[in-house]
């Protein structure tokens, strides 16, 4: 038997990605966003699960290659990024760790927290993160994120321009998070700038299999496991799983971490990534979501898999 790197062998983890795969794929609960107007033609069957392991190899069923925005994923790695060049107690200071208990796009939040952003997965700490992209202009910003994401998935990755154009046109919400965030001279950069680089990376283009090896390259200390090429420090993805544990899942993170014990991050395009620090990335896309924004698929075949391969990072045995 050929093990494939931390995880059991190979053909123990197909098998498994395939069963995580057929005993969900007819659940039907949940319903696709649409408060994003292009999100709402999403095809509600389509649904990826995808491993990748630190050793490099990569285990795949159903859509794992076809494409869908990103969204919220991308706060998890713009954050590594972002903290990469800030440094750990910046990032602390400015955006914060402490999960809000609201919604994603909560204003409540900010306001309870004396303009505070609490959080980079939700939308006032992303936001605030993206804020700190460094960049003499936009052209520079979107090249530092857009580089970065790419490093992250191993490959070039596009715009959706619908999803971009959809958002952009809609995302009032988000700009006045923005600007409150700039009155509480939380937020350094132009409001309108910083929400369309945000609404830019949220419109990226992947595949479930780019979000497996993206999972794994914070799994492998940074290093993306397939190219081999460090994207960022190993303290920055230690410091961004930490985060992704008690924030990834919106006001769910504390359920999730109950019932799956890793990190993880989901988006409204029902794309969900999870990390098992050392051993590898699971990612899965179906896009029917929980009342939370939660891919509920997703959940369910991660929960699968994280038991079946021994994950749960608070067992000891
Ligand atoms: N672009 C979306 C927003 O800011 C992302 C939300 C999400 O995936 O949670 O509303």
């Amino acid at each position: 038997l050929v093990s494939t790197g931390a995880l059991p062998e190979a053909a123990r983890v197909d098998e498994l990605v395939a069963s995580a795969h057929e005993r969900n794929r007819w659940v039907a609960d949940g319903v696709v966003a649409d408060y994003i107007p292009a999100l709402a033609a999403a095809d509600p069957e389509a649904f990826g699960v995808c491993v990748a392991d630190v050793g490099g190899s990569v285990h795949a069923a159903g859509d794992v290659d076809v494409e869908f925005s990103i969204q919220s994923i991308s706060k998890a790695f713009v954050y590594a990024l972002v903290c990469e060049v800030v440094g750990h107690r910046e990032a602390l200071a400015r955006v914060g760790v402490n999960n809000t208990g609201l919604s994603f796009n909560s204003v409540v939040a900010i306001e309870l927290n004396d303009g505070h952003p609490m959080n980079p997965m939700v939308n006032a700490g992303a936001i605030a993160t993206t804020g700190l992209v460094p960049g003499d202009d936009d052209a520079d910003r979107w090249a530092f994120v857009a580089d970065g994401l790419a490093a992250f998935a191993g490959r070039e990755l596009r715009v959706d321009e619908e999803v971009y154009a959809s958002e952009a046109a809609t995302n009032e919400r988000n700009q006045a998070i923005a600007r409150l965030l700039a009155s509480y001279g939380r937020l350094d950069a132009d409001p309108g700038r910083t929400v369309d680089l945000y609404t830019r990376q949220c419109s990226v283009l992947v595949t479930t299999r780019d979000l497996a090896v993206m999972a794994a390259t914070l799994a492998d200390g940074g290093v993306n496991p397939v190219t081999g090429r460090r994207v960022v420090s190993a303290g920055v993805a230690r410091d961004t799983l930490a985060v992704l544990a008690s924030t990834g899942l919106y006001e769910r993170s504390g359920e999730w971490l109950y019932e799956i014990g890793l990190p993880g991050k989901s988006g409204v395009s029902g794309g969900l990534v999870t990390v098992a620090p050392g051993k590898g990335g699971i990612a899965t896309w179906s896009p029917p979501l929980d009342d939370a924004g939660n891919s509920v698929r997703g959940q369910r075949a991660t929960a699968y898999l994280s038991r079946a391969l021994g994950l749960n990072v608070f067992a000891s045995a």
